[in-house]
């Protein structure tokens, strides 16, 4: 007999069809007419197959009906149309197998729903729930989604290091990538005492400080300026101590990298693919996606089909600091002309003030990284932050500095070694470009599509400060 999965089980067209299904129990009801329902789950699908399985079968006496939740089962049988409401079908079996069992004493997950935090003490057994099979599955649409756009549009995927021996920026506290060991002071076997962190990292795997990747982007720029269109995508690690439920120590990150574009290139871009992401989601995710609008936020799918049409705000940080001003809000961070935006901020612009996405740019160049194209009044830089309602910024970018001159004063301005960049400076020596890119956090588009208030719960094992259990 052919195998199926319960997303095809489930469906209309299958019925008739003799199949074996395999899956873990969800619940089990006897009746007393003398057979039992079992729903089953495989992971395909947020609906569960019911599974019919009649007193007449050879085992069911001492397997059937003490068939626990969470036990593995193998299916024979023949679909059928279901009379119940909710489902298409249901599997009348000829053969119910017993794979392994779950002691209903120790297994975690029974009927009843768990909290959140609870659920991330059992990081090994939480997509076996609802909640989390449908994360996992639109997270995968999205991973598919975001390569489907950029290969339409004719970007190539390259791979950028995840050891790396250059700071970006300093985009974030860095992690450090060595062999030596912290318990030891001296050369193994030399008998030297350490003098300097020079001579200690001379010693090292690489023979120099090297740290794990915050962002592939100067890479990806070295890409670019040969290849035209590239985007990484890839894990990106952030040693900063932000206990938010929008941050996490390792996290996936896409970033497209482009030759020829200027900032409203960028911005265009930027908006043509979350609208791609979200219309995606929502067609090939609309059970997960009803799911998530009944469970987790009841104006999700609202919030996301005029995310998918309505045009995005963009207005320069000049304009929102003046909106913020304007605001009468009481917020905990002060506003003024030349400091970051707060997350506070941000979601004010987003949520109350705009009720859509909102693209800011021209951002003070002395809070921005020194590859931003400074403007010319000398004070601000071609940076773009990209904010969305409940997640705040989910994507930053900027056009880049293309100018050798400038590029070589910026560094020194912010205290940085040219000679650390050579590589860098390199590409706006020889045929240099206008290039733009941007960054979007996986996570941060998963808890944005899904409504899941946590990063934590967005990703399959959280890396957080203080926690990496599993
Ligand atoms: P934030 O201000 O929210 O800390 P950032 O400005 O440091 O973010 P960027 O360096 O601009 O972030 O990174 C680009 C994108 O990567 C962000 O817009 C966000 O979507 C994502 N991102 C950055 N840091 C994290 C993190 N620690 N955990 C998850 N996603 C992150
Ligand atoms: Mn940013």
């Amino acid at each position: 007999m052919e195998k199926i999965r319960v997303v095809e089980a489930r469906k209309r067209e299958a019925i008739g069809r003799e199949a074996v299904v395999e899956g873990w129990v969800r619940t089990r009801r006897d009746s007393k007419a003398g057979f039992s329902f079992i729903e089953i789950n495989d992971g395909s699908s947020l609906g569960n197959l019911q599974v019919i399985a009649d007193k007449q079968l050879p085992n069911y006496d001492e397997q059937i009906k003490t068939l626990s939740v969470g036990s593995s089962v193998r299916v024979a049988g023949t679909i059928q149309e279901s009379p119940a409401k909710g489902q298409a079908t249901e599997l009348h079996a000829t053969a119910v197998e017993l794979i392994g069992d779950a002691d209903p004493a120790s297994y975690p997950l029974q009927k009843k729903r768990h909290s959140f935090e609870f659920l991330r003490t059992i990081a090994h057994l939480r997509p076996r729930t609802n909640t989390f099979g449908a994360v996992a599955r639109v997270r995968n649409a999205l991973c598919r989604a975001i390569h489907e756009f950029f290969q339409q549009e004719g970007f190539l995927y390259i791979h950028t290091p995840i050891i790396t021996a250059s700071d970006c920026e300093g985009a974030g506290e860095m992690f450090r990538v060595t062999t030596l060991d912290p318990c030891k002071t001296t050369a193994a076997g030399q008998g030297t005492e350490d003098t300097t962190p020079a001579e200690r990292a001379a010693r090292d795997f690489f023979g120099r400080p090297t740290y794990l990747t915050v962002s592939g982007q100067l890479e990806a720029e070295v890409y670019a300026t040969s290849l035209g269109k590239v985007y990484t995508f890839g894990p990106t690690f952030r040693a900063e101590n932000s206990n938010t439920s929008r941050h996490l120590a390792e996290f996936w990150m896409v970033e497209p990298e482009m030759a020829f574009f200027e900032l409203d290139d960028n911005m265009e871009l930027a908006e043509r693919f979350i609208k791609h992401l979200v219309r995606e989601v929502l067609a090939s995710c609309e059970e997960d996606m009803q799911f998530f609008n009944l469970r987790i936020d009841s104006s999700l799918l609202e919030t996301l089909e005029q995310v998918a049409e309505a045009d995005f705000q963009r207005l320069s940080y000049s304009e929102a600091v003046e909106v913020l001003e304007r605001s009468g809000e009481k917020f905990e961070f002060p506003i003024a002309w030349g400091r970051d935006l707060q997350s506070e901020h941000e979601r004010y612009l987003t949520e109350k003030h705009f009720g859509r996405p909102v693209v800011l740019y021209d951002y003070p160049a002395t809070i921005k990284p020194f590859y931003m194209r400074l403007n010319d009044d000398g004070r601000t830089v071609r940076a773009m932050d990209v904010l969305v309602p409940r997640v705040g910024e989910i994507i930053g970018g900027s056009q880049r500095e293309e100018r050798y001159d400038v590029l070589l004063e910026r560094m020194q301005q912010q205290g940085l070694n040219p000679g650390d960049y050579w590589w860098y400076l390199d590409l706006r020596r020889y045929g240099t470009v206008p290039h733009s890119g941007f960054g979007l956090g996986l996570e941060r588009m998963v808890q944005f599509v899904t409504g899941m208030a946590n990063i934590r719960d967005v990703i399959p094992f959280p890396r957080t400060p203080g926690s990496a259990e599993f």
